[in-house]
């Protein structure tokens, strides 16, 4: 038989597959997360992955790296409308609060996760489509729930095991103390022109406060020489920023004050806050963010003072692959072995009842090769991960029982009892609940529901 070449499609560069060896880990991720954010009270929203355009260029603010390069953006060809691949789950939320009335019978306490894109050079922490985890509290308007959410940060992260993550907190104050500094602020780059690069002179008249936040070595000198934004501060936001200070201090949650830091969009005001650690390289900032007191108010809704952040789900993978010692969880508790089309039935029924009792099975099922020898078959058990193989074969569909045989025990070869069907459910879930005791403490160990 001839075989025709046919060129093979790739993904699209920068965008990642999660692969199945990785989903342990994301699963035990998504479960804390949802854990703790339960804890505090926040419910889920999902918004759509595509939005206009323009609620990126007007939210985010069009002197942005965001906005001004890294957005993945079309026209619908079908109908001409402008339409952008999310860079991020904060704009979208506002929208829909927005269009859907959400604070109009209080505050509210949202969080999402979801794929976001951005046109970067892909590199270690940076990709075109990565996820993230965010939270949007909506409507309130004082420093304790800007500590909060830095507090359930620090839950996260000890529930995850993690102990390398520093957090900066800094308050860029509101619109008009950032007007005075920024006046200040160019004078000063005015002054040093011919030390500033590119970007720092594209940005002197635009966005001059961003020039703080360059990565060049060359400037940071000058940088770091500059007038502070922490100087011109009124009473109001020193206030509220000392108040998210003796929040953090009374539950011992150690941060520094980076005066430099004053995060990618424009939306933000008054407290922000990075959570950094030093063991992703260059890429080191898991989560990031503040206050938005004006977002509601630039698209057009009512004044609707907010706060929230969003944590990178790629870096805090890694992050846990490097540092957390975590347990991988078994793929399944049981996986059922047969050695006829009559046997096979059997293990589907036998299967089904399992499941109806909260075990995870797995039947094995033939492939191209047919269905495969009792070695084979017990080889797929063993990878699969199960603790017990079920086994019917001609003799235990000669005597309606069946073997089951422990594939973890010190040694399987004598680990192996024969159980009647109308028991086998009641014995394998005395078993695996003995053993989901014996090994540990953590409830995701056993799969038992
Ligand atoms: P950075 O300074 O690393 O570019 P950022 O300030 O652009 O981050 P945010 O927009 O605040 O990031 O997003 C919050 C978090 O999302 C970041 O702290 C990071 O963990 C993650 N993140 C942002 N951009 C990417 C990306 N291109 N690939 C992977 N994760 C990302
Ligand atoms: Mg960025």
């Amino acid at each position: 038989m001839s075989e025709k070449k046919i060129e093979k499609i790739v993904g699209v560069k920068g965008m990642n597959d999660m692969l199945p060896s990785d989903a342990p880990l994301w699963e035990i991720l998504e479960n804390t997360v949802q854990s703790v954010l339960k804890a505090y009270g926040f419910q889920q929203i999902r918004t759509p992955i595509v939005e206009p355009t323009g609620l990126f260029a007007r939210g985010l603010g069009e002197v942005t790296d965001i906005v001004e390069k890294e957005m993945y953006s079309f026209q619908d060809s079908l109908n001409g409308d402008q339409l952008t691949l999310r860079p991020e789950g904060t704009a979208g939320v506002v929208r829909a609060a927005i269009e859907h009335n959400l604070v109009y019978d209080g505050p509210k306490r949202l969080w999402y996760v979801g794929p976001m894109f951005r046109h970067e050079k892909p590199q270690r922490g940076r990709y075109r489509q990565f996820h993230q985890f965010g939270v949007e509290a909506l409507g309130f308007s004082g420093p304790d729930i800007d500590a909060e959410m830095i507090l359930m940060c620090q839950r996260l992260w000890d529930d995850l095991g993690l102990q390398n993550i520093r957090l900066e907190i800094n308050s860029i104050g509101d619109a008009e103390e950032r007007n005075r500094h920024r006046a200040a602020l160019i004078e000063y780059f005015e002054k040093h022109a011919e030390q500033l690069d590119e970007d720092a002179k594209r940005r002197l008249y635009s966005n001059p406060l961003r020039i703080l936040d360059t990565k060049n070595p060359s400037m940071q000198e000058l940088v770091n020489a500059a007038p502070k934004l922490m100087e011109y501060l009124g009473e109001e936001s020193m206030t509220h920023f000392n108040g998210v200070q003796a929040i953090l201090n009374a539950n011992n949650v150690p941060f520094k004050i980076n005066a430099r830091l004053v995060r990618g969009m424009d939306y933000y005001n008054r407290t922000v806050f990075e959570w950094v650690t030093d063991e992703l390289g260059a890429q080191g900032t898991v989560c990031g963010g503040g206050r938005y007191d004006s977002l509601f108010s630039t698209f057009g809704g009512k004044f609707t003072p907010a706060c929230g952040f969003a944590m990178g789900i790629e870096r805090l993978l890694e992050l846990l692959k490097i540092s957390a010692d975590m347990p991988a969880s078994a793929e399944c508790d049981v996986y059922l072995v047969h050695q006829s089309d009559v046997a096979q039935l059997q293990a589907i029924i036998a299967a089904e009842r399992m499941r109806d009792a909260g075990i995870n099975a797995i039947v094995h099922c033939s492939t191209a090769n047919g269905r495969g020898s009792f070695k084979s078959q017990m080889k797929k058990a063993d990878s699969s991960g199960a603790t017990y193989a079920v086994i019917i074969g001609e003799d235990e569909l000669a005597s309606g029982n069946l073997t089951v045989k422990a594939l973890r025990a010190e040694n399987p070869e004598t680990n192996q009892i024969s159980v009647s069907a109308e028991t086998i459910v009641d014995y394998l879930i005395e078993q695996l609940t003995e053993a989901g005791d014996d090994c540990c403490d953590d409830p995701d160990h056993i799969h038992l529901h």
